[in-house]
């Protein structure tokens, strides 16, 4: 008795290989009928026995390709049409279709099988890819994503691989970057003017510079990486001195060895199971994990940190080179500090030239940059640190509608985008800090690309209050209307959105500063609500800050507002004559602050003696790293202020801060035991007068996991449900998100 079914499937579905793969598992079960694509989804007739339909239905989602994300969204009964074959049909013309960028892939397990295997075509050719991996949002141009329309263009299909890319039947069916060496891109190698060309020569030259202790600038997926040997306390300190990057610390890709890949890795960090998981994933992300004893690694890959990040080779090139040379690489963004990482070979040799003794370039042309993502698993799932290659862009739902499209500019420091329309907000891939022309060129670029891309006319722009940010000059200087947003309301909103069956919420949004309500620099503020309609109810009591933007590369700053607030003297070197103090006294170049970033800075010149920090955060990241499991806490005491804010006081903590009689180590603990006790404290003070369904956790201060996890601890004793981002960064990475559901709902109140 033969049955016809209509399945639709949704989710992602579309440019991972889903039609091939519902036309090979048709074929496979006897199944008649048809696949087509249509709005986003693909839509399935089938007939046959109604338990082979059931087996059908069933393995469409159970043997989907790794890559695809599908759910089967409506199945029903249908009149047969007596077809006796199973076909791929065009997609019916009138239809919107419901398009999405896919990110960069991996390299899938069939394709790295026959990159190692002497006896395939494709053997040890670094650019091997199929419908399951390989570059996407990086080589694509215009969509629909086909090939012609991507930066593979350029390379014309040989027959061998023409006959591959037109069989349904083949795992290359319409894989659009699909190349093989007598078609595809090649490699080569330059150094002092001299070039080495073809793939073999130009990755063993690579190999041999990176073995004498060279810097090599290795052209990859996104852009570039600088490379150099882990082991070599000399190419370290070259590389830290010509990148003018004296301790940020540098990731290391380890060669993929054994059933998870992770085995070297293993030698030198500790995984658990989800960083694990996240780390051998086909997003593969940089994931910041706890170093084991140094071993042979320089001292200097991540100075006085306890943890550095950890990834896997992900394009072909870098499985060979690693395979090739024999153990892990220090492989750092091949950009100029802040900016987005490089991507032309001209411009890449040009502006890299003074960093790199050497470069491993190819000729396919990377249309837009993607970094690499970084993630850090706090309270159990990996969150992102940045969304890049691999994870972005990144595509999330909206609750609710979005009355007109719009783009989000982000804030200033670690730039995201995002375009919003209808009940989905597409993310971009990290773009950088925007303080150089270079940068706000990516910026402008990528704000186009996604409308182009997308099909879509932003109607309004949304950005920061902050006047002084490029992105919110850039939205100031165009033609649409502005919608502008505070920072951390676009914190507490990007949490929010991730959690829309959360009605009210009280979030804490901790971070560096951004602009208040009140042009003061705030940080440190908890508000009630929901999307659009957030009350500041708790922050801390204000300090002074002098310096500026600067004060947050001084930490000495942070730790002479408090004390000197207090009227506690102390002499810092950056400060010797005093000069700074006097100007203080007088109010000049000051601000008023509430920012816990500040505060973490403070307490990290006054135990580990950090003055200036070489990059924003350094300070608090090497007092969370050493940092004990200290239970001691100090309270702090709390007051209302005249707008009913409830404020906590950091006072009590100077003391215990620059108390030596107490171990470092101790004196770290026992300040992130207090911080989350305020947060404890302010909660449960709160709650005495308000209800709300949940506590959020938002702005940059809560990727330190130390203080995350402890507070989450104390609020889940108290009965509390706590909550972090997951999907974007606390850190501005996320602003852009925030910003599109914080605009999204004051769109629907007071319809602006
Ligand atoms: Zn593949
Ligand atoms: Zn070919």
């Amino acid at each position: 008795m033969t049955a016809a079914r209509r399945i639709v499937v949704s989710g992602r579905v579309q440019g991972v290989g889903f039609r091939p793969f519902v036309y090979r598992l048709a074929h496979d079960l006897g199944v008649k009928g048809t696949v087509r694509n249509g709005a986003g989804r693909v839509f399935i007739e089938a007939e046959g026995a109604a338990d082979i339909l059931d087996a059908f239905t069933e393995k469409l989602i159970a043997a989907a390709p790794p890559l695809s994300r599908p759910a089967i969204a409506e199945t029903a009964a249908c009149a047969s049409s007596g077809t006796r074959n199973f076909e791929i049909v065009a997609s019916q013309s009138g239809e919107t279709p419901m398009i999405a960028l896919p990110p960069d892939l991996f390299l899938c397990d069939d394709c790295l099988a026959e990159l190692m295997n002497p006896a395939e075509r494709r053997a040890g050719y670094p650019f091997i890819n199929c419908t399951q991996c390989g570059p996407r949002y990086t080589i694509i141009e215009s969509l629909p994503y086909d090939r012609p329309n991507t930066s593979m263009n350029g390379f014309p299909l040989c027959p061998d691989c023409r006959a591959e890319y037109e069989n349904p039947r083949d795992r290359r069916f319409h894989a659009e970057p699909l190349a093989c060496a007598v078609c595809g891109p090649t490699l080569f190698f330059t150094e002092n003017g001299r070039k080495i060309m073809g793939n073999d020569a130009a990755l063993g030259a690579c190999v041999t510079r990176l073995r004498s202790g060279g810097i090599v600038a290795v052209k990859g997926v996104g852009g570039y990486h600088l490379m150099c040997d882990p082991k070599s306390d000399d190419a370290i300190s070259r590389l830290r001195e010509r990148k003018h990057r004296p301790t940020k610390p540098f990731a290391v890709m380890f060669p993929f060895a054994g059933t998870d890949g992770l085995d070297v890795a293993r030698r030198y960090v500790e995984f658990d199971e989800v960083s694990a998981t996240d780390c051998a994933s086909p997003e593969r992300p940089i994931v910041l994990a706890k170093k084991k004893s140094p071993g042979d690694f320089s001292q200097d890959v991540a100075p006085g940190l306890s943890e550095f990040g950890v990834f896997l080779p992900y394009a072909p090139l870098h499985f060979l080179l690693l395979a090739a040379f024999d153990g892990p690489l220090i492989a750092t963004s091949g950009n100029v500090s802040g900016e987005p990482v490089l991507t032309d070979n001209d411009e890449a040799e040009q502006r890299l030239g003074a960093v790199a003794d050497a470069f491993l370039h190819h000729d396919r042309p990377i249309v837009r940059p993607a970094d690499d993502s970084v993630v850090r698993v706090i309270k159990g799932a990996a969150r992102p640190i940045r969304l890049g290659r691999g994870m972005a862009p990144a595509e999330i739902s909206l609750s609710d509608e979005l009355r007109r499209p719009v783009i989000a500019a982000g804030g200033h420091m670690k730039n995201a985008i995002a375009l919003g329309v209808g009940v989905r907000a597409i993310v971009s891939p990290h773009i950088g800090d925007l303080d150089s022309p270079r940068s706000v060129s990516v910026f402008e670029r990528s704000i186009a690309d996604l409308q182009r891309l997308y099909g879509v006319s932003a109607e309004a722009i949304i950005c920061d209050a902050h006047e002084g940010y490029a992105s919110t000059r850039w939205a100031r200087n165009g033609s649409l209307p502005v919608i502008s947003v505070q920072h951390h309301r676009a914190h507490a909103s990007a949490l929010a959105g991730e959690h829309p069956h959360s009605w009210r919420w009280l979030t804490f949004t901790w971070d560096g500063v951004g602009l208040g309500d009140d042009k003061m620099l705030w940080g440190g503020e908890a508000f009630l609500g929901r999307p659009g309609a957030w009350k500041r109810v708790a922050s801390w009591r204000p300090f002074h800050l002098s310096g500026g933007d600067k004060a947050g590369r001084e930490p000495w700053r942070s730790a002479a507002a408090l004390l000197w607030e207090d009227d506690v003297s102390m002499r810092f070197k950056a400060d010797p004559d005093g000069l700074a103090r006097s100007a203080w006294r007088r109010g000049a170049n000051v601000y008023e602050s509430s920012a816990v970033g500040r505060l973490f800075d403070a307490a990290a010149c006054l135990v580990l003696g950090i003055e200036k920090a070489s990059f924003e955060g350094e300070g608090p990241m090497m007092l969370e790293s050493i940092a004990d499991d200290s239970e001691r806490t100090i309270e702090l005491p709390m007051t209302c202020d005249a707008k009913g804010v409830l404020r906590s006081d950091w006072a009590p903590l100077l003391e215990m801060l620059r108390d030596k009689s107490i171990e470092p180590a101790k004196r770290a603990g026992i300040f992130h035991a207090s911080l989350a006790g305020a947060i404890g404290a302010q909660a449960r003070l709160i709650a005495r007068q308000h209800c709300f369904d949940a506590i959020g956790l938002a702005g940059g201060v809560f990727q330190n996991r130390k203080l995350a996890e402890l507070a989450i601890a104390l609020l889940g004793k108290e009965g509390f449900s706590a909550f972090l981002p997951k999907l974007t960064p606390a850190n501005d990475g996320g602003l852009a998100f925030g910003q599109i559901v914080e605009a999204g709902a004051l769109m629907r109140d007071d319809a602006i």
